[in-house]
């Protein structure tokens, strides 16, 4: 080929490579702008449950607070309509979580700006007056539709309403129960629990006459058979509920009963849960939900702000464990996300088996981020 025919190629692959990106983006550029003419309006709900304080990123669990905060952030960049929500059970379940009864876990919900959170049955694991001290911490309302404390009023909010884009959206909370049988008798002495398809259904009929425009339930209740109560039943006997998003069973949902959409997202942050809605004025016209998974999230980086809250805690707490063992002939390690038994003993300039014997680990392969690991000392 000659040199001459050579740039002709050259130039022809230039424009074709030029038409084909504008064609790439073209779809998005007049659905945006169909949309903004039609008047139709997106909000994205974010949801997690059952998280039990697992922080750290762990190899065959969660992504991890930090990961999947990065995923939040970008979210939150493309829609600010956005709305983040957790089901319950997030404070207890981990060595950092249980450290500080449950404060490092609001300490980071309230960085990675959670809106709203459900009292899930293990909020009951350190008392109830650190739960509502635990209310006090959060920069979110805990929220709760069915329980009555001892002078038969709720300790908590059972709804609130949010206006996104001029969209009132009203979302409450139930629980299970079942928390009456599944905590110390002494952590929910004088509380009494309601039918929470009773309480659900005043509620609903509650945000109705509030004139919103698209109604969540955070139902810490499961869709298992095992429960009296599950959030199929809500969505089965209460109309009127838009979204239901569950947790306590720790199950990944995604399905509809009536006009009721039920979505879970597993546990531990394994997955974000994402709902996107779509409205036209008022009205909604869309619903649709989706997992954003642990593996999708394997390449993200680290969001730093939530990485070095958690590296805070963890030295925090190191302190903490030292102080209370002070005397004792032994040190701690908190095993971090990549951690294995050899690298940690060459720390202390001991051998991995016999840090392993020292801490009756059988396998060592088998060490999770947060587990504690105690040093002896010689
Ligand atoms: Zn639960």
């Amino acid at each position: 080929m000659s040199f001459k025919n050579k740039k002709i190629l050259k130039l022809i692959l230039c424009a074709v490579f030029t038409v084909c990106i504008f064609l790439f983006f073209l779809e998005d550029i007049i659905l945006a702008q169909a949309n903004q003419i039609k008047g139709i309006k997106k909000i994205t709900i974010l949801h997690t449950n059952d998280m039990h304080g697992r922080v750290l990123e762990e190899k065959d669990s969660g992504m991890g607070f930090s990961k999947m905060n990065t995923k939040i952030k970008e979210i939150r960049k493309k829609n600010p309509n956005t709305i983040l929500l957790d089901v319950g059970d997030a404070i207890q379940g981990s060595e950092i979580a249980t450290n500080s009864k449950g404060e490092s876990i609001i300490k980071l919900m309230n960085a990675m700006k959670y809106d709203g959170m459900a009292v899930g049955n293990h909020e009951f694991d350190y008392g109830y007056k650190r739960l509502l001290e635990i209310r006090d911490m959060a920069n979110f309302p805990l929220m709760t539709g069915n329980i009555l404390n001892e002078n038969g009023k709720n300790d908590f909010k059972p709804y609130i309403i949010k206006e996104v884009d001029g969209i009132k959206v009203g979302i409450f909370s139930v629980l299970t129960p079942d928390t009456q049988y599944a905590t110390s008798p002494k952590n929910i002495k004088g509380i009494s629990f309601l039918n929470p398809l009773i309480a659900s259904n005043e509620l609903v009929k509650e945000l109705k006459e509030k004139d919103v425009d698209l109604i969540i339930g955070l139902t810490h209740l499961g869709a298992s058979k095992k429960g009296k109560y599950s959030s199929i039943d809500i969505a089965k006997n209460i109309e009127g509920i838009d979204i239901i998003v569950d947790g306590h069973s720790h199950k990944e949902m995604n399905m509809k009963v009536e006009d009721t959409l039920i979505v879970q997202s597993g546990k531990y942050t394994e997955n974000l849960g994402i709902i996107d809605i779509k409205f036209l004025g008022n009205k909604i016209i869309s619903k649709k939900a989706s997992l954003f998974t642990k593996k999708e999230g394997d390449k993200l980086k680290e969001d730093r702000e939530i990485k070095a809250l958690i590296n805070e805690i963890i030295e925090e707490n190191k302190s903490k464990t030292k102080e209370t063992i002070g005397k004792s002939k032994k040190k701690t390690y908190i095993v971090k996300s990549g951690d294995v038994l050899f690298r940690i003993g060459k720390k202390y300039g001991i051998g991995w088996m016999e840090l392993a014997e020292f801490n009756k680990i059988k396998n060592p392969n088998k060490i999770y981020p947060g587990d504690i690991i105690n040093i002896p000392i010689k």
